[in-house]
């Protein structure tokens, strides 16, 4: 038997625009109605705005209708966004929220069907196909990447090894033993693995490992480039959050050249983070997000805060589907260090320049005598602890200097121990502020 060159799922990501705009809209229209029927907040909120379902006549009519936002779903915890009756819904998760309650999100049977296909969708786009076998280190849980991908990956026809998150030693036995061809895990968790892998001395070489799906956290261009010429796999991100469907709302295709948006599924829209205007294509703003198909919660307008742009030209894999830029920050993981915006993925970048094998690192902001500090930690990996003082010295003036030429503020790197840093084995943490607790 051959091999489809595509899901036929992924038919989808090549309609024509005709096609794909009289879908979307038949959608929306549908999926507005149902949030006006069934959602208390939706319907107040139009109600406040004068707008009605039957006035969404055209795709550019969505301007018309109310944001939603993460704390929408906080407000009405746990089902007060829940636009059909708990008896229609299979399955619920919830987000590991930092602070207070989880948000709850619920899926229908017709739900987990289009998560299902979005995500077999997405494993096709990056080239894989019945004969792979998919290790997936997301973990199953409320978390939504473990099962999400598990699904994807079976409808694939793919063989799924769900071995979730954690157990370093036994992943790597899997890996090895089981013949596994593709991964998929948050890039820190990877980037942990291919760390175990070396230090007990085996190679990537003996490896089947021919594909990384990357996703859960931002993680930048210069760490592909990093974790591809380490382990020889190519490293693919995908895209997705908890309050639309879990992964599989955006993915790269093999070009590895921005990410496809499902626009079946889910409308974007680019807006100014501070106005909220929409904002042309190829113009950088926030990424907003409406469910086109999602019974379970409809979410209308999502503020995702995630800072991207949409790519106006076509791919050269074929899909019609539009893609936006790799998302590096959110408008929320923002600092302010002495009135200058950072972004952690500006550091990540400044790093890399001057260390290409980049070991784990973590950024510690704290205030002294009223004035903000930024400390940048680095683990210096067991190589570089056996150099002499001296070239430590060099590594880290380096470090502060390269720093210094992209943020423009004079920031501390202290080189620190090997793994004398906590690992986490789902998002890294790369920011400890300890500016609000003293
Ligand atoms: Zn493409």
């Amino acid at each position: 038997m051959g091999v489809l060159p595509f899901h036929p799922d992924s038919c989808a990501d090549f309609l024509t625009s005709d096609e794909l705009h009289r879908i979307q809209l038949h959608r929306l229209q549908t999926v507005v109605r149902a949030s006006y029927e069934h959602v208390p907040l939706t319907r107040q909120r139009m109600q406040e705005r004068g707008v009605k379902p039957e006035h969404i006549r055209s795709l550019a009519d969505i301007a018309a209708l109310p944001f939603m936002q993460k704390t929408d779903l906080r407000d009405t915890y746990p089902y007060g966004l829940f636009a059909r009756p708990m008896s229609d819904i299979v399955r619920l998760h919830a987000s590991s929220g930092t602070t207070g309650k989880p948000i709850i999100v619920g899926y229908t049977r017709d739900d987990l069907n289009v998560w299902t296909s979005v995500m077999a969708r997405t494993f096709s786009a990056v080239g894989l196909n019945q004969h792979d076998v998919i290790q997936n280190a997301f973990g199953y849980s409320l978390f939504t990447g473990g099962l999400g991908a598990h699904y994807g990956a079976e409808a694939l026809g793919a063989t799924v090894i769900p071995i979730s998150g954690g157990n370093t030693e036994r992943q790597i036995m899997v890996m090895q033993d089981f013949g596994v061809t593709a991964i998929c895990s948050t890039p820190s968790y990877f980037l942990h693995l291919v760390e175990a892998v070396e230090a007990s001395g085996r190679g990537f070489g003996n490896l089947n490992l021919k594909t990384g799906v990357f996703g859960a956290e931002p993680w930048t261009d210069s760490m592909r480039a990093h974790i591809q010429s380490r382990t020889g796999i190519k490293a693919y991100d995908i895209y997705g959050l908890t309050e639309i469907i879990g992964p599989g709302v955006a993915t790269e295709c093999e070009q590895q050249a921005g990410m496809h948006v499902f626009e079946d599924h889910f409308l974007m829209e680019i807006v100014d983070p501070k106005t909220g205007k929409t904002l042309a294509d190829g113009e950088e703003g926030e990424l907003v997000l409406t469910t086109l198909s999602k019974q379970a919660i409809p979410m209308i307008r999502f503020r995702t805060h995630d800072i991207t742009s949409i790519i106006t030209e076509p791919c050269a894999c074929g899909r019609t589907i539009r893609r936006i830029r790799r998302i590096t920050h959110r408008c929320d993981d923002m600092m302010i260090i002495r009135g200058v915006n950072v972004f952690p993925s500006q550091i990540e970048a400044a790093l890399l320049e001057v260390e290409p094998t980049l070991p784990h690192y973590q950024i510690v902001l704290s205030r002294k005598e009223g004035l903000d500090q930024m400390e940048v930690r680095i683990e210096v990996t067991e190589a570089m602890f056996r150099d002499k003082v001296s070239a430590l010295e060099q590594l880290q003036k380096r470090m502060e200097h390269a720093i210094e030429h992209v943020v423009g503020l004079r920031v501390n790197v202290r080189l620190v121990e090997p793994r004398s840093i906590a690992r986490s084995e789902g998002k890294a943490k790369r920011v400890v502020d300890q500016r609000k607790e003293g």
